[in-house]
This record gives C-alpha cells, sequence and structure tokens, in this order.
C-alpha cells in the first residue's frame, strides 16, 4: 500500500476511533468499501445529473376520507449507469456534506413541475417535494431559484407542497419561518415531515406555521401497540385543534389503516398501498 493511503486510511479510522469508547478503530473491508461508494458518490455526481442518471419516483397518498389517491410525495433515485437503483439513503447523506444536494434538489423540482406541467390529458395531482437542510444556509439563492422555476412553469399553487423535516426545523426556526412566509405568500403549503423523531417540544406546536404535520413512520413501525395508540390519538386530538391537516407514514397494514381512518387521519402513505414507484407506473395507476 502507498503511503499516501496508509495516512489517509488512518485519519479515516482516527476519527471514528473518538466516537468509541475504547478509542480504537480498525480499518476493515466494510469501512474501505463505504470509502470507496462515498470517493464513487462524490466523483461520479455532477456528470450523473447531467447524464440525468437521477429519477423522480412517486409514492401515492391516499385520503383519509375517500379511500382514493389524493396526492404523491415525489422521491429520487439514482439509476446508475450499470444498471444498478441507489436508494437516496445511500447517497444523500453524502451530497448534503459536500452541499451538491442543492442541485439535486433544483433537477427534482424541475422534473416534478415538467411532470405537472404535461399535456397527455391525465388527472393532474398535488406533488410533495423535500426540501434539503443545505437550503437554509442559501435562502434567497432558494427562494429565487423557486419563483424563476413557477414562473416558468406556471404551476397552480394548489398542485404543491413542500416538505421540511422538524429537525430541520427545530435547527433552523427562523429561517424556515421565513421560508414558509414566502411560500405562503405564494399560497403554497408546507409540511413538517418526520414529526415526533426528533426533538421538537409541545410548545412549538402553537407557533408553528406549517400548515400541515407528517407524524413519522417510527410511531408505526413497531405496529400498534395499546399505549402507542394513545399517543396518536392525542397527537391527532392537539393537532387537529390547532387546524393541522394530518398525513401518516409508514402504513404497512390494515390494522393501521383502520385505525387511523377512525381517529380521522387527512392523508395515509405507505407500503399496505404503494411503494414508491417510476413515472410511468404512477401514470398507469392515476388512469
Ligand atoms: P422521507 O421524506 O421520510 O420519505 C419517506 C421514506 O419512507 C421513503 O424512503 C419511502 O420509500 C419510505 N416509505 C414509504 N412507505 C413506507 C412504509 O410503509 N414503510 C417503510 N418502512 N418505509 C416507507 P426513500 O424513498 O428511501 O427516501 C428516504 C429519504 O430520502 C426520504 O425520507 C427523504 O428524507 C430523502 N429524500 C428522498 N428524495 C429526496 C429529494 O428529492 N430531495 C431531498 N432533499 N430528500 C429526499
Ligand atoms: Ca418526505
Ligand atoms: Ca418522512
Amino acid at each position: 500500500i502507498p503511503g499516501e493511503e496508509i495516512i489517509s486510511h488512518s485519519n479515516i479510522v482516527r476519527i471514528k476511533a473518538k466516537d468509541k469508547l475504547c478509542g480504537v478503530c480498525e480499518y476493515t473491508r466494510e469501512i474501505a468499501l463505504a470509502e470507496q461508494k462515498r470517493a464513487d458518490t462524490i466523483h461520479s455526481f455532477k456528470e450523473a445529473l447531467g447524464k440525468k442518471e437521477f429519477q423522480i419516483y412517486f409514492q401515492p397518498k391516499i385520503s383519509g376520507k375517500t379511500q382514493e389517491i389524493a396526492s404523491a410525495e415525489v422521491l429520487v433515485r439514482w439509476l446508475r449507469e450499470d444498471g444498478t437503483l441507489w436508494f437516496p439513503d445511500s447517497f444523500l447523506p453524502i451530497l448534503e456534506e459536500t452541499g451538491e444536494i442543492e442541485s439535486l434538489d433544483y433537477y427534482v423540482y424541475n422534473a416534478a413541475f415538467q411532470w405537472l406541467r404535461r399535456e397527455n390529458g391525465l388527472p393532474l395531482l398535488p406533488l410533495s417535494l423535500n426540501v434539503s437542510p443545505v437550503h437554509f444556509r442559501k435562502i434567497d439563492t432558494f427562494t429565487q431559484r423557486i419563483t424563476q422555476l413557477l414562473d416558468h412553469y406556471q404551476i397552480p399553487s394548489k398542485y404543491l407542497v413542500f416538505e421540511i423535516t422538524e429537525t430541520t426545523y427545530i435547527h433552523n426556526i427562523d429561517a424556515v419561518n421565513q421560508m414558509i412566509r414566502f411560500f405562503h405568500d405564494r399560497n403554497i403549503r408546507i409540511s413538517m415531515d418526520d414529526f415526533g423523531s426528533g426533538y421538537s417540544s409541545l410548545n412549538s406546536l402553537k407557533d408553528i406555521l406549517f400548515d400541515e404535520v407528517k407524524i413519522d413512520k417510527h410511531f408505526l413501525s413497531a405496529g400498534l401497540s395499546e399505549k402507542g395508540k394513545i399517543v396518536l390519538e392525542e397527537m391527532f386530538h392537539l393537532l387537529k385543534r390547532t387546524d393541522k391537516w394530518i398525513v401518516c407514514e409508514g402504513v404497512e397494514t390494515k390494522e393501521m389503516v383502520d385505525f387511523l381512518i377512525a381517529e380521522g387521519c387527512d392523508e395515509l402513505q405507505g407500503f399496505y398501498y404503494y411503494k414508491p414507484m417510476e413515472q410511468k407506473k404512477f401514470e398507469e395507476l392515476i388512469a
């Protein structure tokens, strides 16, 4: 092994060792593979974006009232040159670190807006789009880019929802509120994603400007215990009384569906209904 590599490997485990109680970390095959993937992601991202290797997938959201498809969340996938499909969790954290997620988000918004502008006679459905935390460092750039896209595509505001995670909100309350006001000036709704997964205090609920709250999938992931049901019931009660639209994600079983509908959940999203799907499948579905 060349000298620089030994130094680089040592440096990687030196940082990892700090998180361990024993203070020792070995450079294993797993670490080597993860580092390789990281380098590969950083190295190939720009070209991949140019070659349109990123695709938008759609996951339908079902109305709690009518049980029909009411809208969809847009989720990005990386269809690599070698034919493998990469899920966001495997590359988004790296792009978040490098800041390149910024251009990926714009690419996704552009693709979603284009989809909303298509002229093939299929019904239009509102789309939910994820907003990465990096945009809150450059709000002016973000609002300018979104304004350009909105002006260009002329999408009616009722077809758009932007999702900002609870953790992002808690770390950037003023910046998020500023962004929400920008969207509200254009009648665009904002959803608080992954609600209940971080450290938001109940106190913050009284001030939040969000229109919709998306309850984190971990509330449902271990099935529904009696106490879990009580927590959800009381959360719904609170959210309804503060006029929030309630969405639940990670809905996987009939039991969850029955419970959530009985409790007045506005929209349901999860594998019980549909997994995220490519554009063509989604269009066939809504046709
Ligand atoms: P998220 O926004 O919380 O999206 C929901 C994730 O839950 C999706 O994972 C979806 O496939 C998964 N999911 C849906 N239904 C179920 C279910 O019933 N059970 C379980 N266990 N999981 C379910 P996905 O597509 O892998 O996306 C992961 C995360 O990556 C997203 O979490 C979101 O934070 C981020 N992400 C995806 N696309 C984009 C994007 O275009 N921009 C940004 N900034 N982030 C994105
Ligand atoms: Ca989301
Ligand atoms: Ca979520």
